[in-house]
């Protein structure tokens, strides 16, 4: 959804609300994919400050599923997305792409779903866990350790050990 902007441009101090939606469907966050389940319409408030300087704010609620950091389990669960930004538009349409624009602005438009996307990664958590003592899976077999257990030996279970030991290993065998 694109809100065009140029109807605020007339007088400073305007401010108008507006419905917006999203229709983004997930977001890519540190090798991970978060799919968006429901994110409803949400108010979002625009107010023309000086002659391109904008000002908004909005709250709107999202139903994110992530992997479990440890044993990749779907996890749901929601984050809040509640913002106030302030923006500049710049008056010859021309959009150069320079590193100041913000990435949610198209000329005098605003790309809703690149805002929603944005205030997202902002508000993700760093690692998601389907509870806090998950106890992830089994490297060696792949059990989930919270619906099972298993027999391997979990001794060598730090990757970086096993490393050390596979070099041990080459060193004896020469
Ligand atoms: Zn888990
Ligand atoms: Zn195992």
């Amino acid at each position: 959804m694109l809100i065009n902007l140029s109807e605020l441009f007339t007088c400073e101090g305007k401010k108008k609300e507006y419905t917006a939606e999203t229709t983004l469907s997930s977001v890519e966050f540190s090798g991970d994919t978060y799919r968006i389940l429901k994110a409803e319409p949400f108010k979002l408030e625009i107010e023309s400050r000086t002659r391109n300087k904008f000002f908004m704010s909005g709250c709107l609620p999202v139903t994110v599923e992530a992997p479990c950091a440890r044993c990749l389990e779907p996890v749901s669960f929601e984050c809040v997305l509640d913002f106030e930004r302030e923006f500049e538009l710049k008056k010859d349409a021309s959009f150069d792409g320079s590193l100041d624009e913000e990435p949610y602005l198209e000329g005098y438009n605003l790309d809703v779903d690149q805002l929603v996307c944005n205030e997202l990664l902002l508000s993700l958590p760093m690692r998601v866990l389907c509870r806090e003592d998950c106890k992830g899976i089994c490297n060696r077999c792949g059990a989930n350790l919270n619906y099972q257990t298993c027999t391997c030996d979990t001794r060598s279970l730090d990757p970086r050990m096993s490393v050390i030991q596979e070099i041990f290993n080459q060193f004896k065998e020469v």
